[in-house]
């Protein structure tokens, strides 16, 4: 077998292997067989780089930066939709349709809605070209590099398909990966994103590939456009662009009827909420190609085509209270406390408010009727209040001026949508809420303690603060509820290992306001332990990459409040790791101090994460886009062929892995 065959051999391979795994959902490949057939393809790519393709499975991974995504005219229109909402609607658009087409002899495809960002690929010759969002329906942007990361759609087509074509599709975010994400979010101390669809397109837009590759995103597609007429219906295209490699959905389901075709609309009014992913409605399509022809389009929207929106399930209730919960930064939130109805399957007591101008904008008080709705989102919202209903005598809401639990005066900084609580260490729920952190998987990771238990722990009066934790005893803890000796020795046990964790985890898990995961990483390698970093003062944070006036002033409020010092002589006292550790800074060297890298293109003696991370602890810094202060570019394989222009013109030293490797040692 020459090269070139073993080269193609394996990209069919990977490809199929793709296709088994992302479209069917089968597995026909262990994790570690892949990812040795993805290493050793790019090895051969990279020894024989005239083999280079852009399409290849090794040119998936991410890795490229766009600072500006090209505007690309559509070669044909992106229009929308006609909207209906009843049954009526539906048979007056058959009714329209069938005196156009002088014929009762319609048949429809009828298809659920997407709810995500709508995408044009294009396909030359059974390979994938580019990738544009809609935009305006006349332009969009070119986001290419983004899609490649996305597995489930295929590079190189399976079988012949049409030649030049256009497939249409809608990008979304599974509720499962979606939920993934705010949990992550949650954790790190950030925001959680509000819906699938927003974070969906909101991702098509990431300047870093890199960062795209990592969102669980996946594309589900639903229209071939094409000057060719190999196929005589809609459906048949369809499920041959199935078969060559395209992610079609399977409830995609002929109506002989407009009969069937309402079928198909209960039946998913009914069931959307099983789905995987969030769905708006029902698209319902004329099958025959030379029928759609014949219809043409509105100014707007095909004639051939119409959506059928799901009413967002809503009902209406009476707000009886307003209570405000304590998260433990001391954020507070308000909650409509309603009268239990049922909507959507569930029963539904209570409904977030959000913050205080929610509050006004809805103008909501006590004992109104609300009418509350479950789109997509899981927890359900208050719309709108029934003002008809509204009793002569309420009074118009005002918004806590005390904390719920510990009654200290809350305040709200200019620019935080939210009040806080600012008194941390005697408002239970923050106390509760910075121990449980504390424990949490991505802080200390401590075995045999959960969060009710520490709940249990606070109301026994055993812990008050994390230090605490490591003075309990087993005998101390096993006369607590459900606890048994062996349950508490594996939670004395965990406690006594968290003393092991690495000093960047501990930064974390202090809870200090906005310190999330990643902060705690910087702070923890440039000031190394946490002497340095309370000791440090607002110019000297700032200095620090990616640290700005927010994080330093909270964390000079952190360090110079007597209770956290106390805390920590206590921590340190007990043998948590308050310093990185000698092993870790074994191979931490100054030797790049100041200089500034771009990592690009496919490396072998180690990972592209595990190159950055040995710039940074060598005291260097990387960057994701090249400019004038770029100091080195690190040249994998296949480096983008822009970013080498780009560098050549700026006259920037192009190194390769090897010459990084001599750098440092
Ligand atoms: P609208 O944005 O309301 O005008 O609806 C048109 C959009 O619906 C299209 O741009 C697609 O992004 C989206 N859509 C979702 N599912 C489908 C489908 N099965 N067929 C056609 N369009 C769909
Ligand atoms: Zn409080």
């Amino acid at each position: 077998m020459t090269v070139q065959e073993k080269i193609i051999l394996l990209r069919d391979e990977l490809n199929t292997h793709n296709y088994n795994y992302y479209v069917l959902d089968t597995t026909s490949i262990s994790d570690f067989e892949f990812d040795s057939k993805l290493k050793e393809l790019d090895k051969l790519e990279t020894e024989n780089p005239e083999f280079f393709n852009a399409n290849s499975p090794t040119q998936r991974v991410g890795g490229t930066v766009t600072k500006n995504f090209e505007t690309v005219t559509h070669k044909n229109r992106m229009y929308s939709l006609d909207n209906s909402y009843s049954k009526e609607d539906l048979l007056d658009w058959e009714k329209r349709v069938q005196k156009v087409l002088g014929t009762t002899e319609t048949e429809y495809s009828c298809e659920l809605k997407f709810d995500g960002a709508s995408i044009n690929l294009t396909y030359e010759n059974g390979q994938f070209i580019k990738a544009v969002t809609r935009g305006d329906g006349f332009q969009g942007d070119d986001v290419t590099n983004n899609i490649k990361t996305i597995l489930s759609i295929p590079l190189s087509l399976k079988d012949d398909f049409v030649t030049d074509f256009e497939m249409r599709g809608e990008i979304i975010l599974p509720i499962d990966g979606f939920n993934k994400m705010n949990e992550e979010r949650l954790a790190n101390g950030e925001d959680e994103y509000r819906n699938p669809r927003n974070t969906a397109s909101g991702s098509l837009k990431l300047q870093d590939s890199t960062e795209v590759a990592k969102r669980p995103l996946d594309c589900l597609l639903y229209q071939v456009v094409t000057e060719e007429r190999k196929y005589k219906t809609h459906f048949e295209s369809l499920s041959t662009a199935s078969k060559v490699g395209f992610k079609v959905p399977k409830t995609i389901t002929l109506a002989k009827s407009i009969d069937e075709v309402f079928d198909f609309v209960n039946n998913w009014d009914a069931k959307r909420h099983d789905l995987p992913y969030e769905t708006d409605g029902v698209v319902v399509k004329v099958n025959n190609l030379q029928q759609q022809e014949e219809l043409g389009y509105t100014a707007k929207a095909p004639r051939w085509a119409i959506a059928y929106k799901f009413k967002a399930e809503q009902v209406s209730t009476v707000l009886n209270e307003i209570t405000y919960q304590v998260g433990r930064t001391g954020a507070i939130t308000p909650v409509a406390n309603l009268e239990p109805v049922q909507l959507a399957g569930t029963t539904v007591k209570r409904a977030s408010l959000h913050n205080a101008d929610q509050i006004e904008k809805l103008d909501i008080r006590i004992n109104d009727t609300v009418f509350v709705e479950k789109g997509g989102e899981i927890i359900p919202k208050i719309i709108a209040i029934d003002f008809i209903k509204r009793l002569e005598n309420s009074i118009p809401t005002k918004y806590a001026t005390n904390c719920p639990e510990c009654n200290t005066e809350l305040i709200r900084s200019k620019g935080d949508a939210k009040h806080y609580c600012p008194n941390e260490f005697g408002c239970a729920p923050q106390i509760t809420g910075r121990i449980q952190h504390y424990i949490s998987r991505k802080a200390m990771d401590i075995d045999g303690l959960g969060g009710e238990t520490v709940d249990l722990l606070r109301k026994e009066g055993l812990i008050q603060n994390y230090a605490d934790l490591y003075n309990l005893t087993v005998e101390q803890v096993i006369p607590l509820e459900r606890m048994a000796e062996k349950s508490a020795q594996n939670m004395i046990d965990g406690i006594i290992k968290s003393k092991e964790i690495p000093f960047e985890k501990v930064l974390f898990a202090l809870g200090i306001r906005f310190v999330g995961e990643t902060v705690a990483k910087k702070l923890a390698k440039h000031f190394k332990s946490i002497e340095f970093l309370m000791a440090a003062d607002f110019e000297t944070l700032i200095s620090v990459d990616e640290i700005g006036d927010r994080i330093a002033q909270s964390i000079l409020d952190f360090s110079s409040d007597l209770g956290n010092i106390q805390l920590i002589d206590r921590l340190k006292v007990a043998g948590v790791q308050l310093q990185v550790s000698v092993e870790s800074l074994e191979n931490q060297t100054e030797l790049l101090q100041g200089q500034i890298f771009v990592v690009s293109g496919v490396f072998y003696q180690m990972s592209r994460n595990e190159l950055k991370k040995a710039i940074e602890d060598n005291g260097g810094k990387v960057s994701s886009s090249i400019s004038k202060k770029t100091n080195y570019i690190v040249a994998g394989d296949n480096m983008g062929p822009s970013k080498l222009t780009k560098a050549q013109d700026l006259g920037i030293a192009i190194i390769s892995e090897q010459d990084f490797i001599d750098k440092i040692h």
